[in-house]
C-alpha cells in the first residue's frame, strides 16, 4: 500500500515508477544543483514516500532543478525524476505553497508573462519584469550587470519576437487550462 502523496505523484505522467526507487543516490550524485539543496533528489523521493506533502511542496529545493535530465538518464530504476520535479512544481504553483522567504512565484510569473508576450527569453526584460513585480529597488543592483551584458551584445534593449507567436500563446493557454502539464 502506498501513501497518499506517493499515489498522487504516481497518477501523473512521469511519476509512475516512483516506488521502484532503491535510494542508491545516483540522482543526487549526478545532480549539478544538489550542493545547493537541503532536500536532494534522493531525499525528496524518500519524503514523498513518507507522505511529507507539505515539506516537499513548500521546499525551495524543487525550484532549483535545472532540468538537465542527468538524474533521469542515470537512474538504474528508470525513474523520471526531472518529470517528478515538474509535477511537484505544478502542485506547488497551483496551491501557492512556499515556506521560505523567497520570491519564486514572482520570478516564475515574470518568466511566464515574458514568454507569453515575446515568445522567447530576454534576460534584461526578465529582470525588469521581476524587479517591478517584487522590488523595484533591485533594478539599481542589477544595473551594472545589465550594462555589461548589453555592451557584450548578450541582451537587446528591444528584444526580437518570434514567428507564429499566436500559436505559441495558444499552446501556453491550453497548457495552463490543463494545469500546466
Ligand atoms: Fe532512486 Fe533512481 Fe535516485 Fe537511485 S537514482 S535514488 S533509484 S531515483
Amino acid at each position: 500500500m502506498f501513501t497518499d502523496f506517493t499515489s498522487e505523484i504516481m497518477s501523473y505522467p512521469g511519476g509512475e515508477k516512483i516506488t521502484a526507487c532503491m535510494q542508491c543516490g545516483t540522482c543526487t550524485g549526478s545532480c549539478p544543483a544538489s550542493h545547493a539543496m537541503k532536500y536532494t533528489p534522493r531525499r525528496l523521493i524518500s519524503l514523498i514516500r513518507a507522505n511529507q506533502r507539505d515539506t516537499v511542496l513548500k521546499s525551495l529545493d524543487i525550484w532549483k532543478c535545472a532540468s538537465c535530465y542527468t538524474c533521469t538518464a542515470r537512474c538504474p530504476r528508470g525513474i523520471k525524476f526531472t518529470d517528478i520535479m515538474y509535477i511537484l512544481k505544478n502542485l506547488a504553483w497551483k496551491e501557492q505553497r512556499k515556506e521560505e522567504d523567497h520570491n519564486i512565484f514572482g520570478f516564475y510569473s515574470s518568466f511566464q508573462d515574458l514568454i507569453q508576450s515575446r515568445g522567447r527569453m530576454n534576460e534584461a526584460e526578465l529582470i525588469l519584469r521581476y524587479s517591478l513585480k517584487t522590488n523595484p529597488y533591485k533594478l539599481l543592483e542589477f544595473a551594472p550587470l545589465g550594462m555589461k551584458m548589453f555592451l557584450k551584445g548578450r541582451t537587446a534593449i528591444v528584444p526580437p519576437g518570434i514567428k507564429n507567436k499566436r500559436q505559441l500563446q495558444e499552446i501556453l493557454r491550453i497548457s495552463q487550462e490543463r494545469g500546466g502539464e
